[in-house]
């Protein structure tokens, strides 16, 4: 694939002249978690298995996509540890050409059990999400238990290398906003990276949206509160957060803001529906059907004209307004964050 960019292909950039070099890949869109600001309790329809793309699908499309330029690439979910022998995608992933990032996103409550297994497979990185450090409050958030198994799996993370680890932390007003000082702390303890992302809006949250948003200004204001604060580069990557350090700590502090101050002049990203569906926009209800090509023996060729096709679909911003969804998507877990 590396070959198809020396032998001319154009790398893929959009109609607004972003390069597009960064695959999210969804392999499931079941959780074991349902937490408040990113899926129902119940009633969600799954994806009927047999959509679902097979590990030889996602290593086709990202072998497709690798040919015109992606380097990143991202699991997601729903829960991707809850795919069976997730390591097996990694370790197909790591040997195609062209792809130097896999990171995964995760709950953690799996982690501590496959750390090891996925590193070997050739995973670079976690994100992993934590909320709280309080198990009432975990159990209360994700609507099940497991805080001792995250950490665990934190511990895991780091012990085998799949760092930078990054926690990502959805902050609610009145829910876990007092816990920010207690995460701040970790980062001058530990090589931890912490990210505060502003709750954002699906169908499903609106009314929580509404009471507990908090805007990443105020977050910055009082993490610099807690001590000098410097800016520093995005440890690993050239993501949306805005990422800061206090004086000698091994870890780093960052906010994450889709609607305080939107980030899309620098988007870089698609994002693959476990179903096959590239998504072009987090907020928007652009999708473009891969699986029936792939499914149907279009080949690379098919692939990547339909990659370069979407190109002049994907929007130049979002439309986001607080309090309000101006897409179709339900819940977070149907496409990754
Ligand atoms: N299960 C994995 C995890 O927990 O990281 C991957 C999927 S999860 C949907 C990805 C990230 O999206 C998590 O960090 C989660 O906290 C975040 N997220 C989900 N719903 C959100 C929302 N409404 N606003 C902001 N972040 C959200």
């Amino acid at each position: 694939m590396i070959d198809l960019i020396e032998q001319g292909a154009q790398p893929l950039v959009d109609a607004f002249r972003r390069p597009i070099t960064y695959l999210r890949v969804s392999v499931t869109d079941r959780c074991n978690l349902r937490c408040v600001y990113c899926m129902p309790e119940a009633g969600l329809p799954w994806i009927p298995k047999p959509e679902i793309l097979t590990y030889e699908e996602i290593a086709e499309l990202v072998r497709a996509a690798a040919g015109i330029g992606v380097r990143s690439i991202r699991l997601t979910g729903g829960e991707p540890l809850i795919r069976r022998d997730l390591q097996r995608l990694v370790g197909m992933i790591a040997a195609i050409p062209g792809i130097d990032d896999i990171a995964l996103s995760t709950n953690g409550l799996l982690l501590a059990d496959q750390a090891a297994g996925l590193r070997a497979a050739g995973l670079g990185r976690v994100n992993i999400s934590l909320d709280t450090l309080d198990e009432g409050r975990f159990t209360a958030i994700a609507r099940r238990p497991g805080l001792a198994r995250v950490l665990a799996g934190i511990d895991a993370a780091i012990g085998h290398g799949l760092g930078p680890v990054k926690l990502n932390c959805v902050l609610m007003r009145d829910t876990n906003d007092d816990e920010l000082e207690a995460f701040a702390a970790l980062t001058r303890e530990r090589a931890i990276h912490i990210r505060f992302i502003e709750v954002m809006p699906v169908q499903d949250n609106v009314d929580l949206q509404r009471t507990s948003w908090i805007s990443s200004d105020e977050v910055l204001e009082r993490l610099a509160a807690l001590g000098a604060l410097h800016p520093v580069p995005n440890p690993h990557g050239n993501g949306p957060a805005r990422t800061f350090a206090y004086d000698d700590a091994p870890g780093t502090v960052g906010v994450i803001s889709p609607l305080a101050h939107d980030y899309c002049e620098r988007c870089n990203r698609v994002r693959l529906s476990a179903d096959g569906r590239l998504k072009l926009c987090l907020f928007g209800d652009h999708l473009i059907d891969l699986r029936t090509p792939l499914r149907t023996g279009g080949g690379q060729a098919a692939i990547i004209a339909l990659l370069r096709a979407a190109m002049h679909v994907k929007p130049e911003r979002h439309h986001l307004t607080l309090g309000e969804t101006s897409s179709a998507m339900r819940a977070f877990s149907e496409i990754g964050g």
